[in-house]
């Protein structure tokens, strides 16, 4: 974990006591368990800037998913402005699917609504929501941005447990890309710092409350278990592929909001796996 302002505090509590027991602040959560994630950017400077608004954020993980230009210009290392090591180190990635294969949660910036309305939620919201969903330190949040011309596509917003979008004036709503990532990764800080704090609140609010059995499902569970689906569904012949109605959208929506746990996803797996059995020897 990263030094934060408790770093020199040793923790002691055994794993399992409740937060309310705590007397000592600590940190509930480290800013390494967040990943920025760049879809499609297209110009070295806005990579640069970006790495430039994590740094001063505290944040160190930017993950770059089919970038359409050069990552390391003249351009970029001036706009990163000493952030030089996030460009470097920045991971690349061919889909969104590998960039946010470990993520527990996924969370996409948006200008703008869409046609198939999503959760929305503001960045302080989100920041809000930080302590509880990386209390446990393999929770992971990866915070998906678009492209500067056209954003993410309805796709990759389908991608996502929420939306993130910054409430701006609707007749003007986009952001440049640095300075969309500049005020959500500030919403985390400031997050991150009051979860410093001592508080009484304990970790009642955690994605399933306290003491849940099982950690959340992956991106990379998720993503298995709506390909599944939508082959069961096409095999019945519930699902037509040709004729999609939003069906599968709807379907993903609905599974996101419930935020399912490993074993959730292991049943509703080996619910399907019995139905292609039966199917099978029809
Ligand atoms: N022209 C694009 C916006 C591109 S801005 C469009 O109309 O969708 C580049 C990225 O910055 C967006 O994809 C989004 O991830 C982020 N962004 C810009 N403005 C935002 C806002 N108001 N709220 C949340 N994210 C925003």
């Amino acid at each position: 974990m990263r030094p934060g302002p408790a770093a020199d505090m040793v923790d002691w509590r055994p794993f399992s006591l409740p937060r309310r027991c705590l007397a000592m602040p600590q940190p509930a959560f480290s800013l390494d368990q967040l990943r920025i994630v760049l879809i499609g950017t297209s110009h070295p400077g806005n990579i640069g800037a970006v790495c430039r608004a994590m740094k001063n954020m505290g944040l160190g993980d930017l993950a770059l998913v089919a970038p359409r230009c050069e990552i390391q210009t003249s351009d970029s290392i001036a706009r990163a402005s000493g952030a030089d090591a996030l460009l470097i180190g920045a991971s690349r990635h061919e889909t969104l699917d590998a960039a946010v294969a470990d993520a527990t949660l996924v969370v996409g910036a948006s200008a703008r609504s869409r046609t198939l309305p999503w959760p929305m939620i503001t960045p302080r919201a989100l920041g809000e929501s930080l302590p509880a969903e990386l209390a446990d330190p393999q929770g992971r949040v990866a915070l998906v941005f678009g492209r500067e011309d056209s954003g993410l596509t309805n796709a990759e917003l389908q991608h996502c447990h929420h939306h993130v979008h910054i409430p701006t004036d609707p007749d003007f709503s986009s952001l440049n890309l640095a300075a969309a990532v500049q005020v959500v990764a500030y919403e985390c800080r400031l997050a991150w710092l009051a979860a410093a704090e001592p508080t009484e609140a304990g970790s009642e609010a955690a994605p399933f409350g306290i003491d849940w059995d099982h950690p959340p499902a992956s991106h990379d569970d998720l993503e298995r278990y709506f390909a599944h689906l939508e082959r069961v569904l096409t095999d019945t012949g519930f699902h037509d592929p040709q004729r999609p109605r939003q069906l599968m959208a709807r379907l993903r929506r609905l599974y996101l909001r419930a935020r399912p746990d490993t074993q959730e996803i292991s049943i509703l797996r080996g619910i399907l796996s019995a139905v292609e059995k039966r199917i099978a020897g029809r």
